[in-house]
């Protein structure tokens, strides 16, 4: 087990932001921690990463306990806060050795962080002068420098453009295939994108807990695309498997599919031969916006 809580409580003075959370993550998941802002999200990650105590309840990181063990808990956990502090005055390199230093880690893992994060282009210059998809990325090599097994990231994806959006999203599933990662988004979409599971807080406690695949299991496949022009229903309707199409905005037409199979890519075919560009395609998990709508409206 990686992360683990038990009825987990914390007070801010009288005002109650978690009340009684349990949850359980195992290694190597990627889940992701769902709720609108104020929800609790932060407060629980500052709270296994051991910034504060809960008032109630226990948790542990990769086996350690958060009050008693918080050594062996920062040793075990990589840490993206949700307002990353980096010193802008510092060069790429320059930031990375000074924390290499406070956690004793060899130099050489530094090249390695950079290379994994995809910093290599733009390691040679000064914080201040990255843009915050690159930033975000120094906030993540930063997190891994100590390769611990288990990632807490708040926010990670906040105030990114949507290129940096696709591209932070995919370094982040790649570090999951070898990691435990728990990421906190106000965002359905970022859990569709890059979770297998998700846990939806609201107002301090945990009102759902579901395995992305079982919510997409007896639903019919929603796929979301914008093409740079009109297109007819008609014409979209001679796709394979379509049940429906509509139109909800714009160029953007919601397809609706008879079957469990990304159609994704016969879409992107369809865009091709018919010499149409593709601004966006994503499939839309229709039973987890509507569970995110009902439980935390
Ligand atoms: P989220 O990250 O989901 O947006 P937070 O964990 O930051 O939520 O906050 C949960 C609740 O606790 C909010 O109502 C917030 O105002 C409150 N809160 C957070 N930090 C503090 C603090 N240091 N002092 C008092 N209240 C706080
Ligand atoms: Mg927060």
């Amino acid at each position: 087990m990686s992360i683990e809580v038990k009825n987990i409580t914390k007070l801010y003075k009288d005002q109650k932001a978690l009340n009684d959370v349990s949850f359980k993550v195992n290694s190597a998941e990627i889940v992701g921690f769902l709720g609108p802002n104020g929800a609790g999200k932060s407060t629980m990650m500052k709270i296994l990463t051991t910034f504060i105590e809960a008032s109630d309840g226990d948790a542990s990181v990769n086996g350690f306990d958060v009050n008693s063990e918080k050594k062996n808990v920062q040793s075990s956990v990589g840490y993206l806060p949700e307002h990353n502090p980096l010193y802008t005055e510092l060069f790429v390199r320059e930031y990375l050795s000074f924390n290499a230093n406070v956690y004793g880690t060899p130099k050489s893992r530094i090249e390695e962080v950079i290379e994994l994060t995809g910093l290599t282009p733009e390691a040679h210059k000064k914080i201040g002068q990255l843009s915050k998809g690159y930033r975000q990325r120094v906030g993540l090599a930063n997190a891994l420098l100590h390769n611990p097994d288990v990632l807490i990231l708040d926010e990670p994806t906040t105030g990114l453009d949507p290129n940096q959006l696709v591209e932070i999203r995919n370094l982040i599933r790649t570090i999951g295939k070898e990691k435990t990662v728990f990421l906190s988004t106000h965002i359905m979409q970022e859990v569709e994108a890059m979770c297998d599971r998700v846990i939806i807080i609201n107002k301090g406690e945990v009102v759902a807990d579901k395995y992305l695949k079982d919510l997409r299991e007896g639903q019919d496949q929603v796929v979301v695309v914008e093409f740079d022009y009109r297109v007819e229903d008609a014409f979209l309707l001679k796709l394979p498997q379509v049940a429906s199409v509509k139109n909800p905005s714009g160029f953007v037409y919601e397809i609706t599919f008879s079957t469990t199979t990304d159609m994704r890519s016969h879409v992107f075919d369809f865009a091709h031969d018919n010499d149409l560009k593709i601004l966006q395609l994503n499939q839309k998990n229709t039973s987890l916006e509507s569970l995110f709508r009902e439980l935390t409206s």
